[in-house]
């Protein structure tokens, strides 16, 4: 099996998220300047692998069991992998296409018949990684309990930029490319949050991983992202994202916030059919309160353990919950 690490250029970093990252090898072949500030960067499981670029935006990924994409192999041959060598790894990874790679290709294709797609858009600029060296940011994202495998980005000042207001970027990924993304502001002012969004999209669809049966769907980013996740981003489910989110194929169970206006999510969850948890846990508005205060796990267990199906037991939830927090 191809080992990509022995391509990558020899002057390097590693974050303690994961990530590789080094003078990028895409910009020159996309019109940019070549890169001087190690702002391409890999992060590699096993086999698998997903390269962004933060200087020209080019992105690229591979999964084994999956065709080598287009995007991966101009990537490496840019590294110096020989022709022979991608055509090598096109069969190596064939041969291990599984009933999960088979299912999201078929998922893949159904997407694109229904017209479900983005475009590709770029970070604002001089965004980069969150390392533990980004202090308030890094702990930021520590106390929403983000993953460490995440890429949490921040948006780094120059001189030229006094505008820029200290913020946490949550970059939006379809299908391993950048189609988004939304700025957390850490400075305390109004507005929280600034994005790039485009309609029918639903944050963390990438997070899914293949064997999973069920899928969360909450309203807030760092709700879904503290649990694996899907997030709407509004107290309400368009019809295309209801589509995206039925793709996938697993038991869907939505999970409101436990306040007036998240409550709107649960009677369009009772439209589309969906199942719906609303767990009693204590002083906790959402599900990232709740990962704060009972860990993944044990959240994930309420969520599991006060799942409804039934469109009475969810009114009556409801009922209660409206009563508790009027
Ligand atoms: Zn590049």
């Amino acid at each position: 099996m191809l080992d990509i690490l022995q391509y990558l250029p020899v002057k390097r970093k590693s974050s303690p998220s994961g990530w590789i990252s080094f003078n990028a090898v895409c910009c020159s072949h996309n019109g940019h300047n070549v890169d001087r500030r190690q702002r391409g960067g890999i992060k590699i499981q096993d086999s698998n692998w997903s390269y962004h670029c933060f200087n020209c935006g080019y992105t690229a990924s591979f999964q084994l069991g999956r065709s080598v994409s287009y995007k991966a192999r101009r990537l490496l041959s840019w590294l110096g992998v020989n022709d022979q060598d991608i055509e090598a790894l096109t069969i190596e990874s064939l041969r291990h296409r599984n009933i999960h790679g088979i299912l999201d290709d078929r998922r893949r294709v159904a997407e694109t018949l229904q017209g479900i797609d983005f475009e590709e858009r770029d970070l604002p600029p001089a965004a980069e990684l969150i390392t533990p060296e980004h202090g308030k940011f890094w702990q930021y994202a520590r106390e929403r309990c983000v993953p460490l495998d995440f890429p949490l980005m921040t948006q780094i000042r120059t001189d030229s930029q006094r505008w820029v207001r200290s913020s946490v970027i949550v970059p939006f990924t379809y299908d391993n490319k950048l189609v988004g993304w939304t700025a957390r502001f850490i400075d305390g002012k109004q507005p929280k949050f600034i994005s790039d969004s485009q309609p029918g999209y639903v944050f963390g669809i990438d997070q899914q991983h293949n064997n999973w049966q069920h899928v969360l769907v909450m309203e807030g980013i760092f709700d879904a992202l503290c649990i694996g996740g899907l997030a709407v981003m509004h107290n309400d489910i368009s019809d295309a994202q209801a589509r995206l989110i039925r793709n996938l194929g697993r038991e869907i169970t939505v999970v409101p916030d436990q306040d007036q206006a998240g409550l709107n999510l649960v009677d369009r969850a009772i439209e589309l059919g969906w199942a719906v948890s609303i767990p009693a846990w204590e002083d906790c508005k959402d599900v990232n309160d709740a990962v704060k205060k009972y860990g993944r796990l044990g959240t994930l267990l309420t969520i599991m353990q006060s799942r409804e199906t039934s469109r009475i037991k969810i009114e009556l939830r409801k009922k209660q919950i409206v009563k508790k927090i009027s």
